[in-house]
């Protein structure tokens, strides 16, 4: 694989990188956003510069997965099991009233608050924002707030969102550690149209289980009156206990044995209702792989360590692309012996590698900017 970029880019958008880290990080302490921001701007330079980068992105992703849970259960223990189950029982009835002044506060780690805690930070300089911004919603600014990005990251990354973004994506990958394939699951396989197995991909139904549990979430939120997050949210799987159940079963076997068993990343093809529904604005992206048809050698590496069965013989052969599970995660770029695959802007010969890997860490650091400073200096920022 040829770098992403030159060195002198690559140096520039490092910098530039580790200096918007560490404007993340520096208020609530200076010696975290240093290590933040020389942490993530080295990264950016391995990404944009090393030939092989996959162990760089399993280490960052993983690592922000690890975060996170981390991040959750130091803001639970600081909160207290009390305190909590107050705010769980009563929080998402503040959505529906406005004015109301601290039921619904997100202390907590809601998923939707959370990037726009962070975001709030940057368009307010003022780490006091932290605290009014979590009042869930009092106002339709505030709502919009809250919206922006999750709209901006999908429209901008598309599936990259899973490949470089998401916590449970990074969780997922951490149980695909190792080489060993203990179970192909082939009866989930297209019948192989050439003498080698799993070269054409899953099978189109299973794929599309996806759609089916984002439809049914999207009703069970009309039908419960809630916003659409809030189904997958952890606190309304507490309070909704069968669904809890259900929730966790499925994680047990689809991010936990199946990608450990298979090294596929089985809850995001055939599960995750988020990745159903970025999928459906995906084509709207500005970047995506592109295989070069002409260069190709029909080894099929690149189809063997794709995560998502997203590269296939027919994907390639019919449109010089993944199909739509891609997740922009890089491997097939990596392992293709000619370096005939790459991403690119859609609809241009434009290489795009450069653009994709810094915007995915400026998005991701904003992401989780909350929980890493959660995890030092909780008690300060609440002034506890
Ligand atoms: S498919 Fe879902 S769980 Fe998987 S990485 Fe994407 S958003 Fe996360
Ligand atoms: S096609 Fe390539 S970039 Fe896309 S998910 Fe598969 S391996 Fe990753
Ligand atoms: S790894 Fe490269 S050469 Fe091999 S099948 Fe994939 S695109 Fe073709």
């Amino acid at each position: 694989m040829r770098p992403a970029t030159n060195l002198i880019n690559a140096i520039t958008v490092s910098i530039l990188i580790g200096v918007y880290a560490f404007y993340l990080h520096y208020r609530p302490s200076f010696v975290l956003g240093i290590v933040m921001g020389s942490g993530l701007g080295i990264t950016t330079f391995a990404l944009l510069r090393f030939r092989s980068v996959q162990r760089v992105r399993y280490l960052y992703l993983v690592s922000y997965a690890i975060l996170m849970w981390v991040g959750s259960f130091v803001i639970f223990n600081y909160i207290g099991m009390e305190n909590l189950a107050v705010w769980v029982w009563s929080h998402t009835k503040v959505y529906y009233y406005e004015g109301l002044p601290t039921l619904g506060t997100t202390l907590v780690p809601c998923n939707r608050a959370m990037p726009e805690i962070m975001l709030g930070l940057a368009v307010f300089g003022r780490f006091e924002y932290v605290e009014a911004v979590v009042k869930l919603p009092s106002t339709l600014q505030l709502g919009i707030l809250y919206l922006i990005p999750f709209i901006v990251t999908a429209l901008i990354l598309g599936r990259g969102f899973c490949g470089w973004i998401c916590f449970f994506g990074g969780t997922v990958q951490g149980c695909m550690s190792g080489k060993k394939v203990r179970w192909k699951m082939s009866s989930f396989m297209k019948k192989p149209t050439s003498g080698e197995q799993n070269i054409d991909g899953l099978r189109e139904e299973v794929k599309d289980v996806k759609y089916g549990v984002a439809i049914g979430i999207l009703l069970l939120a009309i039908s419960f009156a809630v916003p659409l997050i809030c189904i997958v949210c952890w606190v309304f799987l507490v309070q909704f206990l069968w669904l809890g159940i259900a929730f966790i079963l499925v994680s047990i076997v689809f991010v936990g044995i199946l990608p450990f068993m298979n090294k596929k990343r089985w809850f995001c093809m055939v599960i995750c209702p988020v990745g159903a529904i970025i999928n459906f604005i995906e084509k709207i992206t500005p970047f995506h792989v592109k295989v070069d048809k002409n260069i190709c050698i029909k080894c099929n590496k690149c189809i063997n360590v794709c995560e998502t069965y997203a590269m296939t013989r027919e994907s390639i052969e019919k449109s010089g692309k993944p199909n739509i599970d891609c997740i922009k995660c890089h491997r097939c770029i990596e392992v293709c012996p000619v370096d005939c695959i790459d991403i690119h802007v859609r609809g241009t010969k434009i290489r795009a590698r450069s653009w994709l890997i810094p915007l995915s860490i400026a998005a991701a650091t904003s992401w989780y900017a909350w929980f890493i400073i959660s995890i030092l200096i909780l008690p300060s920022l609440l002034r506890l």
